[in-house]
């Protein structure tokens, strides 16, 4: 029997054919894709938690521009391009300075996912490099790489003002092209910082305490989930929870902590 879309998947389905309509693109296919149920924390009792194959209709076709890029890098220079001087949603007049498309390692096994750049971030054009930025560089490197050895991106790429969280219809217009990154870049691993992000990506309503502690099958990546260092600023406490959540990640990826010198 065919499935009946929900008024949100509806909407979430009309943003994203019209941004391909945008770039031109008028031909779809659909695929069907298994959707496993989410197992209670009772089942979760795997190593690296349930594997969740993340809901998609998948739409990307394949005339999209940068399939046509000798390399990851050029294929990165494209969809930049392809964003322009961007005016597609509401935050292109509420006080951006600047657009910040990402930063890192266009062939990195990690990649870095967050809601969207703060004041630094707009002032300087790259995500997290104020005091959350800080804090994410030292989460990076207690996993035993640097910044420039992963791919870092938001979920939207201009500022919100006041620091306020991204509204739907700002991440159902901009997220297209952190998709597009994300499949270009291939990344073996995801880790979403902080609810906003998991649930942009998943396409999913839930709370942090349902969202981590698992992982999902994101586009062919592992997908994890932890708390954003924003949020770690105002409460250290759960500085171990997201400990435990990089560690999965560095088991996933085959990663040793650095060894401390005392
Ligand atoms: Fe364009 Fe994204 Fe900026 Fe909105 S947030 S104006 S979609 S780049």
């Amino acid at each position: 029997m065919p499935k009946q879309l929900t008024a949100d998947q509806k909407r979430a389905l009309a943003a994203r054919v019209n941004y391909y309509r945008e770039l031109g693109i008028y031909d779809f296919y659909r695929r069907e894709v298994d959707v496993a149920r989410a197992p209670s924390p009772a089942e979760d009792d795997r190593e690296l938690g349930a594997i969740i194959t993340a809901p998609a209709v998948d739409l990307f076709a394949p005339q999209l521009p940068e399939r046509a890029a000798a390399d990851t890098s050029e294929a990165l220079r494209i969809i930049r391009h392809d964003l322009g001087d961007c005016t597609r949603c509401k935050l292109h007049k509420l006080g951006r300075k600047q657009i910040v498309f990402g930063v890192g390692d266009p062939k990195a096994e990690l990649m870095f996912v967050g809601e969207g750049p703060g004041a630094d971030e707009d002032e300087q054009g790259e995500p997290f490099v104020g005091r959350a930025g800080q804090l994410l560089n030292k989460m990076i490197e207690a996993m035993g790489l640097n910044r420039r050895q992963v791919y870092i991106a938001n979920v939207v790429k201009c500022r919100p003002p006041g620091n306020r969280t991204p509204e739907r219809d700002e991440t159902e217009t901009c997220s297209p092209f952190l998709l597009r990154q994300i499949e270009t870049i291939r990344p073996r691993a995801i880790v979403a910082l902080g609810a906003v992000a998991a649930k942009a990506l998943l396409q999913i309503n839930a709370s942090m305490g349902e969202l981590r502690g698992r992982t999902y099958d994101f586009r062919g990546s592992r997908l994890f989930v932890t708390y954003h260092p924003a949020y770690l600023l105002r409460d250290p406490r759960q500085k171990g929870e997201t400990w435990k959540d990089l560690q999965q990640v560095m088991k996933f990826l085959g990663l040793q902590a650095p060894k401390r010198s005392d």
